[in-house]
């Protein structure tokens, strides 16, 4: 039995370092409030506000910086934002929703890149190698407990960078019953 430890994603976004600077200032630096488990990226004191047709949110920054301004809602917040849920792998945000954005200095239009992420499994390039898996391939998780149920269509992503977590977002992770240091059972 292969166990992996799940995680559940809060709404958050990704900012690229021109909309980061639009928002906040030229030259201006995220602040680490918290290290998360993937090497290298951090939730960042900084939130945004999200306007969509309907309603706003605050929505976290999780640094560091990156090439494209993604933003990762659960269904729920883009119905509450009235915006179409478009579920989609993280980085491929061709042809997806976009939002007004606001910060301390400056208020953007977000052309595209709001996206329901994908539930996925993040490896690390030894535990890709061992478990016979590669970035793409689907798997499925099985949780237990009282909402037990089996996740399908949980995409592979490994590469450096990647450490093994099973990543759902709140919608996800309220379905199954979700508590802090939960562990799933690997299908292959
Ligand atoms: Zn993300």
């Amino acid at each position: 039995m292969i166990k992996v430890p799940i995680e559940v994603s809060a709404r958050h976004c990704h900012l690229s370092q021109n909309d980061l600077a639009k928002l906040f200032g030229k030259g201006y630096k995220l602040k680490v409030l918290k290290i998360i488990s993937q090497p290298g990226q951090f939730a960042a004191k900084e939130e945004i506000k999200v306007i969509g047709p309907k309603g706003e949110l605050k929505v976290r920054i999780v640094g560091p910086v990156r090439q494209d301004t993604q933003i990762e809602l659960a269904a729920t917040d883009c119905y509450k934002l009235g915006l179409k849920p478009v579920l989609r792998v993280s980085g491929n945000i061709k042809g997806t929703s976009g939002a007004i954005s606001i910060g301390p200095k400056g208020k953007i239009k977000i052309k595209q890149g709001v996206i329901v992420a994908q539930r996925h499994l993040h490896l690390s390039p030894a535990e890709a190698k061992s478990l016979k898996l590669k970035s793409g391939k689907l798997v499925s998780v099985k949780i237990k407990g009282s909402r037990a149920l089996v996740f399908n269509n949980v995409a592979v992503r490994s590469g450096e960078g990647h450490k093994k977590s099973f990543q759902i977002d709140t919608d996800e992770g309220n379905a199954c019953g979700w508590l802090p240091g939960m562990f799933g059972v690997l299908i292959k």
